[in-house]
């Protein structure tokens, strides 16, 4: 078959992340985790003691000097690809909820988003990927040979996180988890770049009632 560039974009906790990885291992393709990029971007703003609110020309100058790449180690398949921010391992560092929101923050952010389009758009010059994120079928690969978009209730999406973050926070409820999505939906759906949508092409799952192996068999009946 001949090699696709595959993208999936959708709200936080529809399962993306988890559903992309399966669907590039059972393809034998990369996985690539744009978030993780913006993440990136916010840890070096959080570093300089930014809030997200700043200016413009305070984000270009910060991007100007980022580079942020991934690399692949020899490792067990979920550790092999590492995240690297000017030559550091930020990997295990960018999942705070604190710079979850930051990025959500710098992501509206008119420079970040520039400089990670050339960062993502290099990255697919390679296909046999699949690209996670929230604008990969509309913004960045408008030409992607198999789009989805992947939904799910706030419920259930704010009782996956829920499930996934308790056994590091024991003072986390599943409304403060359901808040927190609400209010990154809000941000990632009304910001007036890249809002997050589907694109027109895109195929629209579902994934409130099905399993990630059914999610991912549903996906592989589009191909
Ligand atoms: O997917 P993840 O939760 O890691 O993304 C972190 C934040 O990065 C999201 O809330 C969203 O604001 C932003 N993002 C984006 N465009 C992408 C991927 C992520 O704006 N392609």
């Amino acid at each position: 078959m001949r090699e696709l560039l595959i993208t999936i974009d959708g709200p936080a906790g529809a399962g993306k992340s988890t559903i992309s990885r399966m669907l590039a291992d059972r393809l034998d393709y990369r996985y690539i985790d744009t978030g993780a990029l913006y993440r990136a971007v916010a840890l070096a703003a959080d570093r300089i003691k930014l809030s997200g609110d700043e200016e413009d020309a305070v984000f270009e100058d910060l991007c100007r000097g980022l580079r942020i790449e991934f690399v692949r180690e020899d490792q067990p398949a979920e550790k092999q690809t590492r995240l690297m921010l000017d030559r550091e391992d930020i990997t295990d560092q960018i999942r705070t909820p604190e710079l979850t929101m930051l990025a959500s923050k710098v992501s509206a952010k008119g420079p970040v988003r520039k400089f990670l389009l050339e960062v993502q758009r290099a990255l697919g010059r390679e296909k046999a990927a699949v690209f996670e994120g929230r604008d990969m079928g509309t913004v960045v690969f408008p030409e992607a040979d198999l789009k989805f978009f992947l939904d799910a209730s706030p419920e259930a999406r704010a009782r996956r996180r829920y499930e996934e973050l308790k056994p590091f926070r024991s003072d986390l409820t599943c409304d403060m988890v359901l808040e927190e999505i609400n209010r990154r939906d809000q941000n990632d759906s009304s910001r007036a770049l890249s809002p997050l949508k589907p694109a027109v092409d895109a195929i629209l799952i579902d994934s409130t009632a099905l399993s990630p192996a059914g999610v991912v068999e549903k996906m592989l009946s589009f191909f």
